[in-house]
This record gives C-alpha cells, sequence and structure tokens, in this order.
C-alpha cells in the first residue's frame, strides 16, 4: 500500500506505507525545521492511494 499527503506548502508526498512516515519527517525537517509532526498525526493526514502513484 502506498499512502499520499499534500503538505500545505504544496508538496505532494507519496511513499509506500513502510517508508512513509520517515519521508514525511525527512521533508519537515528540510523545508519546516519549525514543524514536527508524531507518527501518529503523520498517519492521520495521510490518504491511501494505489502504489502507481509511487515514483
Ligand atoms: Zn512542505
Amino acid at each position: 500500500m502506498a499512502l499520499q499527503l499534500s503538505c500545505p506548502c504544496g508538496t505532494r508526498i507519496t511513499a509506500y506505507d513502510d517508508d512513509f512516515v520517515a519521508t514525511v519527517q525527512a521533508h519537515l525537517a528540510a523545508e519546516h525545521p519549525d514543524r514536527a509532526y508524531s507518527e501518529d498525526e503523520i498517519l492521520a493526514f495521510a490518504m491511501p492511494v494505489d502504489d502507481t502513484w509511487v515514483g
């Protein structure tokens, strides 16, 4: 399964569920160092998408 999250900055983050939280947290650390979200919060915002979305 893959998950997708649209960041408020406009970036659309898509990754397989195994990597998803780490991928989102890497984006936050790189682009939004003042923001930190827990795994539960990130998963609450995520939407399941088809695996073909993962580049
Ligand atoms: Zn962002």
